[in-house]
């Protein structure tokens, strides 16, 4: 048998990728995977149509990609087969998303207010789910400010810490690793050396994330040079976690096609043994 195909980390427009859930399966299938993780920033809203769209010979892991914070830094919690209806980790998913709502609303306004052509009523309208900078940056490219969305992402625009950035609730990583676990989930560590996005959390918080019972790290994704994918190896074959690779993929928010970093069959296989939240969707 060759080897599964397994991309574990997608946005789609439930969040801020550009291809809808249902365009995400298909291209997902077209691009030869096996497997395909959906994980919108703090929302499940794209799980019914991406599971009711699935192509034959597509499974389907359904999870999310949750906002989290660590001794003031920014990062990700990738969360895989949760009970979306767990009334705890449910509540949290909400008020991280309502935040963003007040918080983008907030770029908005202080970029009008410096007479850049963007409004809120367009920006709300671009977002179909969770709101982000990908939306703001959007706009931004239709005043005719920036190129692109990634030019959007710097000190001058709405990069971290940048003139126009607000920030936005972000949960306690430890907590986040309990809630996802107390929603029968499985918690993987998204692109923990992505430096090029603002500060890194040292091995020190990695540590504590896998004493709280994190299960694995992302190793293999486009924002980790070669040297930082051999240190995250070595610390997770010392603390027992799984790595996996996966594209982030954003449709044209972001230049990464589906499939650009893979994760092994055995890695995978873990994650859905280890889940009891939902079971993966087989097309
Ligand atoms: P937010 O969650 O609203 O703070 O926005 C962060 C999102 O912007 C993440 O999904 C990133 O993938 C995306 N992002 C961060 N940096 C860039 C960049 N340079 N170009 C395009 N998208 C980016
Ligand atoms: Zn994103
Ligand atoms: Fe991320
Ligand atoms: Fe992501």
């Amino acid at each position: 048998m060759p080897a599964r195909r397994i991309d574990l980390h997608t946005h789609s427009t439930a969040s801020d990728g550009t291809s809808t859930p249902a365009e995400l399966v298909r291209a997902a299938r077209a691009a030869g995977l096996d497997v395909l993780g959906l994980t919108d920033h703090d929302t499940t809203a794209g799980w019914a149509e991406a599971s009711s769209s699935l192509p034959a010979g597509l499974s389907l892991v359904r999870g999310a990609e949750i906002s989290c914070v660590r001794q003031g830094v920014s990062l990700h919690l990738l969360a895989y087969l949760f009970d979306p209806a767990e009334p705890v980790f449910a509540a949290r998913r909400r008020e991280l998303r309502d935040s963003r709502v007040g918080r983008a609303e907030q770029m908005v306004r202080r970029l009008a207010a410096d007479g850049v052509p963007v409004s809120w009523p367009q920006v709300r309208q671009l977002a179909d789910g969770t709101v982000g900078r990908p939306h703001v940056a959007q706009a931004l490219v239709a005043a005719g400010v920036v190129g692109s969305v990634s030019q959007a992402f710097t000190a001058e625009w709405v990069g971290t810490h940048g003139r126009y950035w607000v920030p936005k609730l972000e949960l306690d990583v430890l907590d986040a690793v309990g809630l996802v676990l107390g929603a029968g989930g499985v918690p993987v560590f998204a692109h923990p050396a992505a430096a090029t996005r603002g500060r890194t959390v040292g091995d020190e918080a990695i540590m504590a994330m896998a004493a709280a019972g994190l299960a694995g790290l992302e190793v293999d994704h486009a924002d980790h040079d070669e040297a930082a994918r051999r240190h995250l190896r070595g610390l997770a074959a010392e603390l027992g976690l799984l790595t996996t690779g996966s594209s982030d993929f954003h449709g044209s928010n972001k230049t990464l096609a589906l499939g650009a970093h893979l994760t092994t069959g055995p890695a995978y296989d873990e994650i859905a043994g280890r889940a009891s939240g939902v079971p993966v969707v087989t097309g």
